[in-house]
């Protein structure tokens, strides 16, 4: 029960008008903890519940021990613009009735309404790293009254190259504060980070390294990578899907097979990094509402995507590193519902099928 928690009746009112009626096992383990004031190190997937297992206990602690001054007094650190938008929606549910200000800071956008927002004082930085190191270099952000930092999806932020804008990030930061890390998979390179960030950390893990979600069905087709369009088309037609995420591996392919299934007459949107943040979220958009039946992706542009109800994931091309598999099926068997996870896998690709079987633990069944 939430009321366990001790959190203030406008949290739990949050909560309530959000629906949750049961804490999530990551927000039951993880919401006492922080409350404590102790630094956390947890794996999590995105569709766990995450956000809140943090947001909850860091907005309770700014709200119980109020500042005189507005300068920024958390941090929440996020790979992608999406997943800021994400985390930043989540904050404002949450803090609804609360005296706190948040500001959402990423690249792509023009600065001004964040320097704005900064100027007119803020407790709550939600940011990607490149833009916010940005902000502290021009001085626009004073980072030396943070008391809670979050950094989410960690190990996605490494994959991204951001390292060294963490590292500076982090040290413009005071060395008395609290610290959480969320990320996927427990990788050396994170230990390694977790180690250089976290005092003392409590650890939790509610998605055993690697583990798929359960409520998914996979499957693989044999097929000539010339034949994979016809099929994917006819997979999605024949099979009256409502709503597809396909993913490619790279930017162009994403581009030229969205091109193609519009020939083939399905409303279709790409997103990927070289879009324009409005592009990405109109597409995301079009897909949540319904308006656009399949949505090709890369690894990156759908990284902390959160699609409700998503009962279909497509594989163009697998990817290269194996872990993405779990990262991208994650999309789909969210709250109870059953999805089902389709990989397209042409003879160039055998290999890394079977690296990601071995890390599932198991072979996919062949449908084809
Ligand atoms: P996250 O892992 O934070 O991306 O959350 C995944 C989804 O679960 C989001 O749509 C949340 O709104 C939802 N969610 C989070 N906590 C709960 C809860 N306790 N009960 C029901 N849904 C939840």
């Amino acid at each position: 029960m939430f009321n366990d928690f001790s959190l203030s009746p406008a949290l739990l009112k949050a909560v309530a008008t959000l629906g949750y009626s049961e804490p999530t096992p990551i927000q039951e383990r993880a919401i006492p903890v922080v409350l404590q004031g102790r630094d956390l190190m947890a794996a999590a997937q995105t569709g766990t519940g995450k956000t809140a297992a943090f947001a909850l206990p860091l907005l309770e602690r700014l709200l119980q021990n109020p500042a005189h001054q507005r300068s920024p007094r958390a941090l929440i650190l996020v790979p992608t613009r999406e997943l800021a938008a994400q985390v930043s929606d989540a904050c404002r549910v949450l803090a609804h009735d609360l005296p706190i200000r948040g500001v959402l800071i990423y690249g792509g956008v023009s600065a001004r309404p964040q320097l704005d927002s900064l100027a007119r004082g803020v407790d709550l930085v939600i940011a990607t790293p490149g833009r916010l190191l940005d902000h502290l270099q021009s001085r626009a952000v004073d980072l030396s009254k943070i008391e809670i930092l979050v950094l989410d999806e960690a190990d996605r932020m490494l994959d991204m190259g951001f390292i060294r804008a963490i590292r500076r990030i982090i040290a413009a930061l005071p060395v008395q504060r609290q610290s959480l890390m969320f990320s996927a998979t427990f990788s050396e390179e994170i230990r390694i980070l977790a180690r250089s960030l976290l005092r003392n950390p409590v650890t939790i893990d509610v998605s055993p390294r690697n583990r798929p979600p359960e409520l998914v069905d996979h499957s693989v087709y044999h097929v000539d990578a010339s034949a994979k369009h016809p099929l994917l088309t006819r997979l999605i037609v024949d099979g009256d899907v409502r709503q597809t995420l396909v993913f490619t591996r790279t930017k162009h392919g994403a581009n030229r097979l969205a091109e193609r299934l519009v020939r083939d007459g399905l409303s279709c949107a790409a997103i990927h990094g070289n879009k324009s943040q409005g592009a990405r979220t109109r597409a995301l958009d079009d897909f949540k509402q319904g308006r656009v039946r399949v949505l090709v992706a890369t690894d990156i542009a759908a990284r902390g995507l959160d699609i409700t109800e998503l009962p279909h994931v497509v594989n163009f091309e697998l990817p290269h590193v194996p872990e993405d598999y779990v990262h991208r099926i994650g999309r789909t068997g969210r709250a109870g519902l059953r999805g089902q996870a389709v990989s397209l896998v042409s003879r160039d690709e055998r290999e890394r099928l079977r690296a990601i079987e071995k890390l599932l633990g198991r072979p996919i069944p062949v449908a084809a």
